[in-house]
């Protein structure tokens, strides 16, 4: 039965509606993690093989019992983990707006008040960074892969016309764009999938304070020109994902446009705290960019996914991805059909869950969020450094690298994997390990659920100190 009688339909709605409110009430008493293993969801899912028709209600009942136990609740104020927010209500309810009204957003006319939303919602957020009106322009994305996919493919445009006719083949020096060791590997992912191959990712070495080497680029660029090579893009990053680390952009910028290069700025997450004032200094030289990525389902806590890809050069959008006219789509008498400007045809209504969220939160009240999620980063460096964790990350952004200083093993990756597993497993907070450098191995954990407070980063320094007692009794013991 692909349709509902209206009490069954109505009966579904409530259901779904309840879950979903006692997910939000709930979530913050269950584990963070799951223990789950593939046999046992395997097993529970091999019952349905579409054979019989099921209640829908309890078809729901199942798979909200499933998400429930097996997914990390990046929903729960203690998962200090990957920039994965709790979305707000308002949000929520956009998505399932989205879904019913399911506007087709691949031209302007199936989608006027979608089209013209997205577009007013990238005005607003694009200046509220300190970005100029008047040549601002960008796309809604699934994310910020994409968007980083979309800055190569507009890059590339942009240095050789004639990419878009005759492809990579057809120019004559192998092109090159370069990126910080730190930076995020969607760029390297996209280098290959736009067919220039891993090795056409420049890796320039960071400095001390993890950000880029800003001589050694130009250094590289250099050396890379005489030996033949076309440079073509520069990739900054503001916030990497291991450290929050932002790259100098200012003297970074100076080299693009000495060099005759298309800036990208990779501010992912980081991008946030240019829509606060007076952090907006963080990210100076943001506005000097060619194109941004910003994803909106991190900082600003919206469900997955929400990209962004901001750029001031108006035309480079259809230039790269606008085809010949199809003769099957409504005939385009404007320029705003999203399908010839970015790398998706159909598509979802994106920016809906940020234009609620933020129609009814207001830029305020965002503001007030970044800063408090600020302040309990800082908390939790302060906290950290006292109880014997060194923090080692240089960063103003609300994420910490740590090792331990009181345990004599406590730089080694076996003993900082030990104290992550033994902090998941208590199911009280997430962290993770990741890689850092000189330093290698370390513990990292970072605030992105809003609502993550003092109460939360106590509980988390006592919940590292007892692993920190654990894994030195069972090192003791064995
Ligand atoms: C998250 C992130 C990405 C990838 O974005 P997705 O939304 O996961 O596709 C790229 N760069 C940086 C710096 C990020 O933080």
């Amino acid at each position: 039965m692909l349709d509902l009688p209206p009490t069954q339909r109505q009966a579904l709605w409530d259901r779904v509606v309840q879950a979903i409110e006692e997910y939000r009430e709930g979530v913050k008493d269950h584990a963070v993690a799951p223990r789950s293993t593939p046999e046992a969801i395997r097993e529970r899912l091999a019952r349905f093989d579409f054979q019989e028709e099921m209640d829908p209600i309890a078809v729901v009942d199942l798979v909200v019992e499933g998400l429930w136990n097996d997914q990390m609740h990046v929903s729960h104020p203690r998962y200090f983990g990957l920039f994965n927010p709790s979305p707000t209500p308002a949000s929520i309810a956009a998505d399932a707006l989205v879904a019913a009204f399911n506007p087709q957003m691949a031209t302007w006319n199936h989608s006027p008040f979608a089209v013209e939303t997205e577009r007013h919602l990238l005005r607003q957020i694009g200046t509220r960074m300190g970005l100029s009106p008047k040549t601002l322009d960008g796309t809604f994305c699934t994310g910020g892969a994409e968007a980083n996919h979309s800055a190569i493919l507009t890059a590339l445009t942009h240095a050789f016309p004639e990419f878009g006719r005759l492809g990579l083949r057809a120019l004559d020096d192998p092109p090159l764009l370069y990126i910080s060791s730190e930076g995020h590997h969607s760029i390297h992912k996209a280098a290959r999938l736009c067919g220039l191959g891993s090795l056409a990712v420049r890796e320039i070495p960071v400095g001390p304070d993890f950000q880029m080497d800003v001589a050694a680029l130009a250094d590289r660029i250099n050396r890379d020109r005489r030996a033949g090579f076309a440079p073509f893009l520069v990739v900054a990053t503001a916030g990497t994902t291991n450290a929050g680390i932002v790259d100098p952009i200012e003297p970074i910028a100076d080299i693009a446009a000495d060099q005759g290069l298309w800036l990208h700025l990779d501010a992912a997450w980081g991008g946030a705290v240019a829509l606060v004032p007076e952090l907006r200094p963080i990210l100076a030289g943001l506005d000097r960019a060619d194109s941004i990525t910003f994803d909106a389902h991190k900082w600003l806590s919206v469900p997955m996914g929400a990209g962004i890809y901001f750029t001031r050069h108006p035309e480079i959008l259809s230039k790269t991805f606008r085809t010949d006219q199809a003769a099957y789509m409504p005939t385009q008498e404007d320029a705003l059909a999203p399908f010839g400007r970015s790398m998706q045809w159909s598509r979802r209504f994106i920016g809906l869950k940020v234009f609620l969220s933020l129609a009814v939160s207001g830029w305020e009240t965002t503001a007030t969020t970044i800063r408090h999620q600020m302040n309990i980063g800082e908390h939790l460096r302060v906290s950290l450094n006292e109880s014997g964790w060194n923090v080692i990350n240089p960063t103003p952004l609300p994420v910490s690298c740590f090792q331990d200083r009181k345990h004599s093993q406590g730089k080694t990756a076996e003993y900082l994997n030990a104290i992550a597993h033994e902090v998941v497993d208590s199911g009280s907070a997430w962290i993770s390990t990741t890689k850092l450098g000189q330093f290698g191995t370390v513990l990292r954990a970072c605030i992105t659920h809003f609502q993550t407070n003092l109460e939360d980063v106590k509980t988390l320094i006592q919940t590292l100190d007892q692993a920190r007692e654990q894994v030195s009794r069972s090192s003791r013991n064995a």
